[in-house]
């Protein structure tokens, strides 16, 4: 993080650059995370959380093109010199990383949610086609092989559904572990990504070409996505095993 957030008399002073920012490009009011003055833990530097609307002087959004998720803008978002009230700041300065920890178990948890969403969108698809692919011996599904690649992605997705099932009341009861959104996170979009691999492979000629081939390409793409934003599947392993570690 490079965006600095400095205090001048009433005002705050933001400048850098945020990329691959969600709705970036179109967003009215966003949420920037910036270093502060205040606030730093040993060599970490203190964060602040400030609402910026985005016609103030100073601010520059850019729609970012990319392959994956299409139908979502991605955006850059650059500050020079840009000014706002003090007024602006969300909470304490430089007690933004602890806001931004308060939430972002539930931001990866709604992502795993996602990801399983899609997966099971993905997998019925999936077993619909390799059912209706006739071969001499019968429907793909009468091989043993395609079989039991299904079947495990299948177990798969069962077992995540039910462990994301189970983090959701967690929340709701405010007793949830950020650990267990990270777990969440790295199992779906770990299978999410072999299940749209396998629907390419079992499709043939048509996981790349034609209508199914459109579709299971994307869903590959868009896949591809979902194990990068919110923390990549790296950044989960270490934080868990760091928890590991650490008896938590
Ligand atoms: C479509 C999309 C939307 C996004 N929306 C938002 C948004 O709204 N808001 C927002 O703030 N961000 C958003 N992001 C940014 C996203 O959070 C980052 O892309 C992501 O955290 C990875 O950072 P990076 O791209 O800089 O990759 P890098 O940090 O350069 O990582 C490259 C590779 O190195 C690995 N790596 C990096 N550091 C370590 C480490 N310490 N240990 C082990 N491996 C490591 C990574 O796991 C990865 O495999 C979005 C990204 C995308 C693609």
């Amino acid at each position: 993080m490079t965006t600095t957030a400095e205090m001048r008399g009433d005002s705050l002073v933001l400048n850098g650059t945020k990329t691959h920012i969600s709705n970036g490009s179109e967003a009215d009011v966003v949420i920037v995370a910036a270093k502060s003055a205040r606030g730093s833990i040993g060599d970490q530097p203190g964060l602040s959380l400030v609402l910026v609307e985005t016609e103030r002087p100073g601010v520059t959004q850019a729609a970012i093109e990319k392959t994956g998720m299409a139908a979502l803008d991605t955006g850059r978002i650059t500050f020079d010199d840009c000014v706002v009230p003090q007024s602006n700041l969300l909470g304490a300065e430089g007690m933004g990383f602890v806001y931004l920890m308060s939430f972002l178990g539930v931001e990866r948890l709604v992502l795993a949610i996602y990801a399983q969403a899609c997966a099971e969108r993905i997998l019925a698809e999936l077993i619909r086609d390799c059912d209706a692919r006739q071969t001499p011996e019968g429907s793909l599904l009468a091989h043993q092989s395609p079989r039991f690649s299904l079947a495990e992605l299948y177990s798969e997705c069962a077992v995540n559904r039910s462990f994301v099932d189970q983090c959701i009341p967690q929340v709701q009861e405010g007793r949830f572990d950020p650990k267990q959104a990270c777990i969440a996170k790295l199992r779906t979009t770990a299978t999410l990504k072999a299940l749209a691999s396998l629907a390419v492979q079992l499709r043939g000629a048509g996981g790349i070409s034609g209508d199914s081939g459109a579709r299971a390409s994307q869903d590959l793409l868009d896949a591809s996505v979902q194990s990068i934003w919110g923390g990549t599947s790296e950044i989960l392993l270490d934080l868990i095993g760091r928890s590991m570690a650490s008896g938590l």
